[in-house]
């Protein structure tokens, strides 16, 4: 079946087939490591990984690239203000190098918590300074730089197709983009390739270079990053939407400034989530939404939010708010119950399902997919099959089957699950009447507890509480 996939460099859906044979290399962009990632930059690593699931799942080989930002992001996207990192370390009075190592870890956790397939390659911007000093040594012997009392910069006017990927009007842009203009840029959408340390101050990262001590620009950093692990197989890039006007389209002039060939075919960006009620989700305020705040500390399952993730297209803007994240859980925990009820209806002398039967079934979830990722229609193909009357062991393999797109590891349902509010009410009243010895009310409480379909055992390490 066909695979349809929207690129923002056409502006349309087009058929997606990698540049050779059934082999894809994708490049997403990755964290900025200065603080936690929020919730909105998670709706974006979500999508990412469907985007990854999907291409498995219809049988192409994915060589998946995750860069780790831990130097030369500035908090100004045209090569203005501080650090990213630097202003890390001095918030928390760490080194940058400790601020980057822990919140990269931070990171991986909270990839874990939903869910997210680790790419093939992890590569930190700090660890290819070689390669990112190499190709601005390519574009410098090609005329593509010039120098400024700061760094040197990449001059745009030299690319002929500088607004291709955000279709924006160039006039307007430099006119725009005065304001915040370094007098010595040529045009106002240069952006710096290598920034110069300040003359009276050491950073805490910086690396000698052809042109002076110093650190990359961000944008150097993707293009290096992705040339090197991906070498030709430049078939997909992602990232949030925030990145076409700025980071992608500085990635592919000067990518294909210095290469000569296209850049990446296909650009694919995830749209802004978008926080109802005013509560600031930003890495500048101080309680922004993390997975840990937003979620845990909410007694909320961090997998909701990949479900409630699922109930919005990708390009669409998707609303948070208590209420929709609670829908979320309720959804998913309906789901999980569905699984474990067709599990515990399945028995050994079931038929065993006809392989044309799975292949329509697929057929129609894929149908969903292949069109540009559709996650709602998808998801109501799952319960189109769990409402169906086929026999439970089929209904189970299916759902299995998908779960490698979804994610949602349904074939652990049960283990370390939550249990529903009733249950642990009396769990906690139970421990407090054992605490109290009021053996009475705590026998009251476990025949309460079985009552509601739970099995209570009492072991040295307190009470295990099990589905019965
Ligand atoms: P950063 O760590 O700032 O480089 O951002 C990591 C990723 O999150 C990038 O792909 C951004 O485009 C994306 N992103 C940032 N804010 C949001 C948001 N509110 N909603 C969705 N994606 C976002
Ligand atoms: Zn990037």
């Amino acid at each position: 079946m066909k695979l349809y996939l929207y690129n923002t460099l056409t502006r349309q859906k087009e058929e997606f087939q990698p540049l050779f044979s059934d082999y894809v290399g994708l490049y997403t962009c990755g964290p900025t490591v200065y603080n936690y990632a929020h919730i909105g930059n998670l709706r974006t690593y979500i999508f990412e990984d469907v985007l990854k699931r999907v291409l498995r799942f219809n049988g192409f080989t994915v060589k998946h690239v995750m860069n780790i930002t831990d130097v030369g992001h500035l908090t100004g996207d045209r090569d203005m203000g501080e650090d990213k990192l630097e202003k890390g370390a001095a918030r928390e009075g760490r080194s940058a190098w400790d601020i980057a190592e822990m919140y990269t870890i931070a990171f991986q956790e909270d990839m874990d918590r939903l869910n997210l397939a680790p790419p093939d390659i992890w590569c930190k911007a700090t660890e290819t300074i070689p390669e990112q000093i190499a190709l601005i040594e390519t574009l410098e012997a090609k005329g593509y730089t010039y120098a400024t009392g700061d760094g040197i910069y990449f001059d745009t006017a030299r690319f002929k197709d500088y607004t291709k990927l955000s279709h924006q009007n160039l006039e307007a842009l430099q006119e725009g983009a005065r304001v915040e203009r370094n007098p010595e840029k040529r045009n106002a959408t240069d952006f710096a390739l290598w920034k110069f340390s300040p003359k009276d101050e050491q950073r805490q990262m910086e690396w000698p270079s052809p042109w002076g001590v110093g650190f990359p620009g961000w944008h150097i950093e993707c293009s290096a990053m992705s040339m090197k692990f991906l070498g030709d197989h430049l078939d997909i890039h992602c990232g949030g939407t925030d990145h076409i006007d700025v980071h992608h389209t500085n990635e592919i002039a000067q990518s294909e400034a210095a290469t000569g060939k296209p850049f990446f075919r296909f650009w694919m960006h995830g749209a802004f989530l978008n926080i109802a009620g005013g509560k600031k989700m930003a890495k500048s305020a101080g309680n922004f939404l993390t997975i840990q705040y937003a979620l845990i500390e909410q007694g909320i399952d961090p997998m909701a939010y990949r479900y409630a993730a699922f109930q919005t297209h990708y390009r669409n803007p998707m609303e948070y708010s208590d209420a929709a994240i609670q829908g979320a859980q309720n959804g998913l925990s309906h789901l999980r119950n569905q699984v474990r009820h067709i599990r515990d209806a399945c028995t050994e002398g079931d038929a065993k399902m006809p392989g044309e039967v799975y292949e329509e079934l697929k057929a129609k979830f894929l149908t969903a997919l292949n069109d540009d990722l559709n996650m709602p229609r998808a998801m109501a193909v799952v319960q189109e099959v769990l409402k169906s009357d086929m026999p439970p062991a089929w209904k189970l393999e299916t759902v299995l089957a998908f779960d490698r797109v979804l994610g949602f590891d349904l074939d652990r349902v049960g283990e370390g699950e939550a249990l529903p509010e009733e249950v642990q009410t009396r769990i906690t009243a139970r421990e407090k009447a054992r605490q109290e010895k009021n053996w009475a009310l705590s026998d009251q409480l476990r025949d309460e507890i079985q009552a509601l379909g739970y099995v209570v055992q009492d072991g040295k390490d307190g009470m295990k509480v099990i589905k019965k």
